[in-house]
């Protein structure tokens, strides 16, 4: 019989984690080698990947760095095949890096920087997955978790091209969903509210009176910490969501409860 234990653990498992040198994704990476992996902690941040590395150190699985842009098809395309020929196989994909953008109304939005969040935060997702699938494939089945956004399902004024990206994520992961449901690989996509990453906690810091009322029209009254975001990617990885595809898990403290 498999225990509840096994169902979530991941040893003998090979993960790939990107945005992983901060927030959520560094997060991610350390719960999948507590739990036994074996991760592929991506970002184009070195010293961040340098102090992932570091807090992985006691962990039962082990972390491997590499500096690679998401966005960059032959990078990524590279990524796979070394993962390929390293550890043989991949299990479990957490599509994770992004960027926020500027905050301008669309007519004044800087089309370059609208390309830019565009390629490093939905086609990111397309190239990751074009190149994870056929190796997830090859390993017998897997699992794969793209990181939306509320503002994938929300239209936050200011943020064309964030919001546009993160409905883009919500699309892929459904094709993909459907693409791959009866080939053992399932594809779901997480949605986190405001969640105190470094970047979040120094806005806050700068802006004490807006953190203030965001807090506040969250219903938890709180924040996300990093950590609870990749648990709710892991879990989905896992095999305790064996029967959830396509799926849009909102982890959001209610924040987008009342609509
Ligand atoms: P973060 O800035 O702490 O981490 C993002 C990481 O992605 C950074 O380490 C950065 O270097 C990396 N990255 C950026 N561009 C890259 C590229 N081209 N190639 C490789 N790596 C790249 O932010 P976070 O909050 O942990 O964000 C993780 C994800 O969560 C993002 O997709 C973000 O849009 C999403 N998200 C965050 C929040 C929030 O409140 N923090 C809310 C909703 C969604």
């Amino acid at each position: 019989m498999v225990t509840d234990e096994q169902r979530r653990d991941f040893t003998g498992k090979v993960a790939l984690v990107t945005g992983a040198g901060s927030g959520i994704g560094r997060e991610a990476a350390l719960g999948f080698a507590r739990r036994g992996a074996l991760v592929y902690a991506i970002d184009v941040d070195d010293r961040g990947l340098a102090e992932t590395l570091a807090q992985s150190e006691q962990l039962d699985g082990s972390v491997r760095t590499a500096h690679v842009d998401v966005s960059d098809e032959a990078q990524v395309a590279g990524l796979l095949a070394r993962i390929e020929s390293e550890a043989g196989r991949l299990d479990a994909a957490f599509n994770n890096a992004g960027i926020t953008g500027g905050t301008h109304r669309i007519e004044e939005y800087p089309t370059a920087e609208f390309e830019r969040v565009l390629s490093v935060n939905l086609k990111s997702v397309f190239l990751g997955m074009k190149y994870e699938l056929p190796l997830m494939l090859r390993s017998g089945g897997g699992a794969v978790v793209n990181t939306a956004s509320v503002a994938a399902v929300t239209g936050p004024g200011g943020m064309s091209a964030y919001a546009a990206s993160k409905h883009g994520v919500h699309g892929l992961t459904r094709v993909a969903a459907m693409e791959n449901a009866s080939r053992g690989i399932r594809v779901n996509a997480i949605a986190p509210g405001w969640t105190e990453t470094p970047m979040v906690v120094a806005n806050s810091r700068q802006n004490p009176a807006f953190a203030e009322l965001a807090k506040k029209a969250i219903p938890a009254k709180r924040g996300a910490q990093p950590s609870e975001i990749a648990d709710a990617a892991i879990w989905l990885c896992s095999n305790e969501a064996s029967y959830l595809y396509g799926h849009l898990l909102v982890v959001d403290g209610g924040m987008t409860i009342g609509g």
